[in-house]
């Protein structure tokens, strides 16, 4: 393999993780460097659905932080749905029906920008739309009633 080779496949985060020891207990700060990401991205996977110990300070088992990620790369593999958007901050997509979504007009007949707020990263994910499916982005907003949930 070749240097640029392995440079780009450690960038594909979501292909090749880290990987946790599955019988080992690790601290959020553990959490943290083992995948370098920020508190508050911790805070989001734990509200996500990733498992943790209720000790305190709360703990996480290897085993429950490979199945979290094996989970995310499931969901990042399924097509992308009607009215899903691919978010490149987070990698992971976002329903256009719930959360925070702005539209802007585009200066081409009937296009619409969907711009969903990444409830993650508080990034913009783009989608762009038409006259009609914005109707029906509207009407399934007004008829979910998990619309205020993120994700
Ligand atoms: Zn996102």
């Amino acid at each position: 393999m070749t240097n640029s080779a392995t440079s780009r496949n450690k960038r594909r985060n979501l292909q090749s993780p880290r990987l946790a020891s599955a019988n080992m207990l690790y601290s959020s700060e553990d959490v943290i460097k083992l995948y370098e990401i920020s508190r508050n991205t911790l805070t989001n996977w734990i509200s996500d659905g990733l498992q943790f110990i209720a000790a305190e300070p709360r703990l996480f088992l290897g085993a429950c932080l490979n199945e979290y990620h094996r989970q995310r790369r499931h969901k990042a593999s399924q097509p992308l749905g009607h009215f899903e958007t691919s978010c490149y901050a987070c990698k992971q997509r976002h329903s256009l029906i719930e959360g925070q979504l702005f539209i802007t007009p585009v200066r081409t007949d009937g296009l619409f920008k969907a711009t969903r707020i990444c409830p993650q990263t508080g990034k913009h994910a783009n989608r762009y739309v038409t006259g009609e499916q914005l109707d029906e982005i509207y009407s399934l907003r007004q008829s979910n009633p998990g619309s205020q949930t993120p994700d």
